[in-house]
């Protein structure tokens, strides 16, 4: 399927399952050799890094835990408007080496936050996984440790990634089609 429709978009495919699968070995192999001996717990940021979550994890071979996070968006009465709020955070992160495992990183913005939140949990160091990043759109300051695959500007679905709600399934990255 080279071209699929989401509601009132036309997607077509731009980064194949094998060239994903690819990418994402390549990351776990550079995790398990810097992380050996270290523990680490990767936090997985529901709900679209389900799927690079589960191929990351396959490969990682160094001792560790895996958990989930929600980031639940809401109106704030601060100026700063919408607050992202960490939900689902049960384990003592104190001295830990926390991975935060994220589908993408668009302005960085949201990743700011989670690192501001995970920030006052005492972890021993907080690095950061991400499937996707748009470089060119970034708008903070951030160190992301590993990144699969950076992409243009364009909104894309697929491999857990949605246009509201749909499109998580893929198994292949699909980039919109402006008409
Ligand atoms: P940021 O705070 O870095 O601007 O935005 C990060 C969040 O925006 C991601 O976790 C994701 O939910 C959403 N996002 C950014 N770009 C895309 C995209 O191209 N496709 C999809 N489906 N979501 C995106």
């Amino acid at each position: 399927m080279d071209t699929i429709q989401i509601k009132d978009k036309k997607f077509t495919i731009s980064i194949k399952e094998q060239d994903i699968l690819a990418e994402v070995a390549r990351v776990a192999n550079e995790i398990n050799r810097d992380l050996a001996g270290k523990n680490p717990l990767f936090l997985s940021v529901l709900n679209g890094s389900f799927m690079f979550t589960a191929d990351l994890m396959k490969h990682i071979t160094i001792p560790c835990e895996v958990s989930f996070v929600k980031l639940a968006s809401y109106q704030g009465v601060s100026s700063t408007g919408v607050i992202k709020e960490v939900i689902g955070i049960t384990e003592d992160l104190t001295d830990r080496t926390v991975v935060i495992v994220e589908d993408i990183v668009d302005t960085g913005l949201t990743m700011q936050r989670l690192l501001e939140n995970l920030g006052t949990r005492n972890p021993k160091e907080i690095l950061i996984a991400s499937l996707l990043v748009k470089p060119d759109k970034l708008k903070v300051d951030l160190n992301i440790e590993y990144v699969a695959m950076k992409i243009p500007n364009d909104f894309i679905v697929g491999y857990g990634l949605d246009y509201d709600g749909f499109g998580r399934n893929y198994s292949d990255i699909y980039t919109v089609v402006e008409d």
